[in-house]
């Protein structure tokens, strides 16, 4: 962390908090509670208004950016969730580079689009994801072969503990896979309020093995950012992985569990539990990645099983889907039948993805969260 912001002014905005708003809207599973006090943030300064507001009423602040990586308690949030709609995109140019500062409210695929119609590489293969710009850096999202750690420049955040605006290189935020300092160590400090990209012209990442197939018959080079950015939209549609009010395999979090990173013994054993060769891709450290999905799906869960209301998606195991009227409760007891199953059969402990909130002391939820 580096310094205090120094555009940011000392003035005194007031917020006004509304009180016993629903969350469910607010998130893409459609599930949870009120939250005892509700209120929207659009500046930095309103940021600061509202811990200070939390800090007077002796509340606890939550911070909610799209909601597409929540579980919130069927009793709501007792306390101040602030929901951060800072707006606006500046552009700069630094010789090759172009720098994106862009508001934390800014919906995350519209920098994807922003950043593929200039002819700016690494974002492409994040097309699709949900959510809002200041909920990227969180869990670092990735996914086909790119994750948005390696086109952080800076991340400025309203610090809750020092109530001021601190400013942190990409190296500070502590990324590794689907994680950073605000999901680990840090959670609950930082109010991200911006997020700074560094991006250059480049040729697409085509790696992933279902973005490989795309292009196939291509010579690489004659692929666009523009042509990945289609791909990875089409490849995450059919796996219900991009919201769509019309598609119910679309009410989850997306993924529900991290892909495991094992060593690889644990991987080479698994061909003896599961009876056939494991799917498993190299990790730094000689470590291995496998497939959740794949271990769900071995562990006895088809795609499209249903507990009640809450269920797998018929698209991608990987999913817990909100049916139609399903709770928290509901949810949580599916995903922890799913990590005890695959617990008893290949001994891996799955991690969850999202972020419970609400949940003091639930059995549920610190069963999910045990390594
Ligand atoms: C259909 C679907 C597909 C998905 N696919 C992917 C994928 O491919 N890869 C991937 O990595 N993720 C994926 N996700 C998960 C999710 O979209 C991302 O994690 C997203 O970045 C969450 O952002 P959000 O704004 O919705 O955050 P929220 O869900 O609102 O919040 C998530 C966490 O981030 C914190 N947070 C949010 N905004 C801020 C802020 N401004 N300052 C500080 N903390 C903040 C919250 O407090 C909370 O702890 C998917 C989700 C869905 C529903």
């Amino acid at each position: 962390m580096r310094r205090k912001d120094s555009s940011v002014r000392c003035v005194e905005p007031s917020i006004r908090p509304q009180a016993d708003v629903p969350l469910a809207p607010f998130t893409t599973l459609g599930i949870g509670g009120p939250a005892r006090w509700f209120a929207r943030a659009t500046t930095t300064e309103e940021v600061a208004a509202a811990h200070r507001w939390a800090r007077e009423e002796n509340l606890p602040l939550f911070v909610l950016g799209g909601g597409s990586n929540l579980v919130i308690a069927d009793a709501g949030f007792d306390g101040l969730v602030v929901q951060v709609a800072i707006r606006g995109t500046a552009v700069t140019q630094r010789g090759a580079e172009t720098m994106f500062r862009v508001g934390a409210g800014e919906p995350w695929d519209d920098v994807v689009a922003a950043a593929v119609g200039r002819g700016l590489a690494g974002l492409e293969c994040l097309s699709g994801i949900p959510g809002s710009v200041g909920g990227t850096p969180v869990q670092n999202v990735g996914a086909y072969g790119q994750e948005v750690a390696e086109m952080i420049g800076e991340v400025t955040a309203f610090d809750l503990a020092a109530a001021r605006v601190v400013t942190m290189r990409s190296a500070e935020c502590g990324f590794a896979y689907r994680t950073s300092r605000f999901k680990r160590d840090d959670a609950g400090r930082f109010v991200i309020c911006l997020v700074s990209f560094t991006l250059r012209p480049g040729p697409p990442t085509i790696t992933y093995p279902d973005v490989v197939n795309c292009f196939k018959d291509r010579a690489r080079a004659s692929v666009t950012l523009a042509e990945v950015r289609q791909a990875v939209l089409a490849i995450r549609r059919r796996k219900g992985m991009v919201i769509d009010a019309a598609d119910p395999d679309t009410r989850s979090v997306g993924s529900f569990f991290v892909n495991p990173v094992v060593e690889a013994g644990v991987h080479g054993r698994l061909a003896a539990a599961s009876g056939g060769a494991a799917p498993g891709f190299p990790m730094p450290g000689g470590q291995v990645k496998i497939p959740a999905a794949w271990l769900i799906e071995r562990a006895g869960f088809a795609r499209g099983t249903r507990r009640g209301r809450a269920g797998l998606s018929s698209k991608h195991p990987l999913a817990i889907i909100n049916c139609g009227g399903a709770s928290a409760r509901d949810v949580l007891e599916l995903a922890a039948e799913v990590k005890r199953r695959v617990a008893e059969r290949f001994g891996i402990a799955l991690r969850p993805e999202p972020v419970f909130v609400g949940f003091a002391d639930d059995p549920d939820v610190a069963y999910l969260l045990e390594a």
